[in-house]
């Protein structure tokens, strides 16, 4: 193999942020401490003044938001089909009911046509993913929890550095959660916030975060509820830091990666790209949808001769109600019949922002080359491959 390998993610920490690792690692203070204060501090800019709190990762700050809002056993919490299976998970692991509703099979979001039908007088919350940094349509989403009464708890995971008119998420509406998992648009090896909007709200972030305790001016210490621990170390924080500074870098790297990619593959008739959004888009994944059983292979087979040929390939996702807790909770997944498909087509393709030009066009010509019909079981791909090709001319 003459090119090294290219893997679907890599997170970019500069030299400056390793130093200043080393720094906090030689200072004596390691756990949360003053870089926790300036990172939420700056996260608080970013978002225009609103308050945020730092967390070990965007699944506690989702079930950390559930709580603080009231979300109580028995009610139900409105969410797309398609994501990481943690957006679900929280739900339930608060007692409470996750409804799902199907997404938009182009931009993969949430299809806010169909959440007014999911809605009963037992709902308390919508959570939308904004997927792969495309943001949902927040005036259409506030406008419908305002008539509905409902909550929203925003899964940011994909979104930080994304831009919904002219603002950052975070910057208006409910709750919102960001992620800072490696793979995500910045990281802090593992990591995660809310942005919040009432004191009460904060106050009760910080006691689940930290088993509910909170020390007076003395010392002394009271604890008011039986919380979690989920402080994020100072190490993290300063990673952190050295990365929200690049986040705009990283953004219009990753925009520019992704705008090269639908620009190569527009005449190619076998995927199915996602949309494409306006500079609003962060970029966080790439997916693409490929009809396997047209094509006479499967996922795996596909990921490894991608690999094979020195191209990292992700899945992201399968839909959550396919997964067996969820049928076993008498869940059908093929009832979201976008997000089933999504679940079984999709990869991801290397997107990260230390990658070339030249990388993109490698992982494109790879993609032609072998995601094509097999020989032997053209049957159904023609007709299809004219349909899409009838579709590309009409985008
Ligand atoms: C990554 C991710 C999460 C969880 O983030 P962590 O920080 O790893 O806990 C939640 N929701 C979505 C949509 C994600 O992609």
């Amino acid at each position: 193999m003459s090119q090294p390998f290219l893997p679907f993610a890599r997170p970019d920490i500069d030299e400056a942020t390793i130093a200043g690792v080393v720094e906090v690692l030689r200072s004596g203070w390691i756990t949360t401490g003053p870089h926790v204060g300036r990172f939420e501090q700056a996260l608080s800019s970013y978002v225009g003044g609103r308050t945020v709190r730092v967390l070990t990762s965007a699944t506690a700050a989702l079930e950390v938001a559930l709580l603080v809002a009231g979300i109580k056993p028995g009610d139900e919490v409105i969410l797309p089909a398609l994501s990481f299976v943690a957006s679900a998970n929280v739900i339930l692991r608060i007692g409470a009911r996750p409804v799902f509703v199907d997404v938009d099979l182009k931009t993969r979001n949430i299809d806010l046509d169909q959440v007014e039908a999911a809605i009963t007088r037992r709902t308390r919350a919508i959570m939308p993913v904004h997927f792969a940094g495309l943001p949902v349509d927040l005036d259409r989403l506030y406008s419908l929890a305002r008539a509905h009464q409902l909550r929203v708890i925003e899964d940011a995971a994909h979104a930080i550095g994304t831009y919904w008119r002219g603002k950052p998420v975070g910057a208006v509406g409910d709750l919102v959660c960001f992620s800072f998992h490696p793979n995500k648009v910045i990281t802090t090896i593992e990591g995660g916030a809310i942005v919040l909007t009432n004191a009460d709200e904060t106050a009760a972030v910080e006691l689940h975060r930290f088993h509910g305790l909170r020390r007076d001016a003395d010392g002394e210490s009271e604890v008011y509820l039986a919380g979690g621990k989920y402080n994020l170390s100072d190490v993290s924080a300063r990673i952190g830091l050295g990365q929200l500074a690049r986040l705009s870098e990283f953004v219009s790297r990753r925009q520019h990666l992704a705008w090269r990619y639908l620009d190569a593959l527009a005449d190619w008739t076998v995927g199915d790209l996602p949309a494409r959004g306006d500079d609003g888009h962060s970029w966080h994944l790439m997916t693409v949808l490929l009809p396997f059983e047209e094509l006479g292979m499967t996922r795996p087979g596909f990921v490894r001769a991608m690999r094979d040929a020195g191209i990292g390939i992700g899945v992201h996702y399968s839909s959550m109600p396919s997964f067996e807790l969820y049928r076993k909770l008498g869940y059908d997944h093929r009832a979201y019949p976008n997000a089933d498909r999504i679940g079984r087509e999709t990869v991801s393709l290397p997107l990260f922002p230390a990658m070339t030009d030249l990388d993109v066009d490698r992982v494109c010509d790879t993609l032609r080359r072998l995601a094509k019909p097999a020989r032997a079981s053209v049957s159904a791909a023609p007709v299809r491959a004219a349909e899409r090709a009838a579709a590309a001319a009409k985008r």
